[in-house]
């Protein structure tokens, strides 16, 4: 998703590896099984990486900043995400108070829109990459003194 955004492949990373932290440090908190009534709650509260975002916003010369910023946007997609599916913290992270059920976990709708995300990725990547690999065979060509 990032990557449709940015075509930067370690912005996207990281962002990726953002958006599994809400829940990996709830899996890594709570010893591999989280209660339902600890499930999106401070993990899942979106104003500290709201506030790293910010923070590192400005400085993405700098290679921690950068990592730093996309990982927190990575951080507020999943949370977005899961707002999208049930509820999640907004103005306190013990309270679930954000969110609409549009689509159940796993649900048809769901899974139909993880797939257009996909494909979408997918296609930027190939345009991308075919923009590059012409302009590679037009270099290539005129060294070679060929029309
Ligand atoms: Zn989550």
């Amino acid at each position: 998703m990032i990557y449709l955004i940015t075509h930067s492949f370690p912005a996207a990373f990281i962002a990726a590896l953002g958006s599994v932290f809400p829940d990996f440090v709830e899996f890594v908190f709570w010893g591999g099984y989280v209660p339902r009534y600890a499930h999106r709650k401070a993990s899942h509260w979106p104003l500290p990486y709201l506030v790293l975002a910010a923070l590192t916003f400005y400085y993405t010369a700098n290679p921690f900043a950068f990592a730093m910023s996309w990982f927190s946007v990575g951080c507020l997609l999943h949370i977005a995400e899961d707002a999208l599916t049930g509820k999640v913290p907004l103005l306190s992270p013990r309270r679930r108070s954000f969110g609409v059920r549009l689509f159940r976990t796993g649900s048809m709708p769901e899974m139909i829109l993880a797939v257009i995300l996909v494909a979408l990725a997918i296609k930027t990547l190939f345009a991308t990459h075919y923009r590059f690999t012409t302009m590679r065979l037009d270099a290539l060509l005129h060294t070679t003194g060929l029309p």
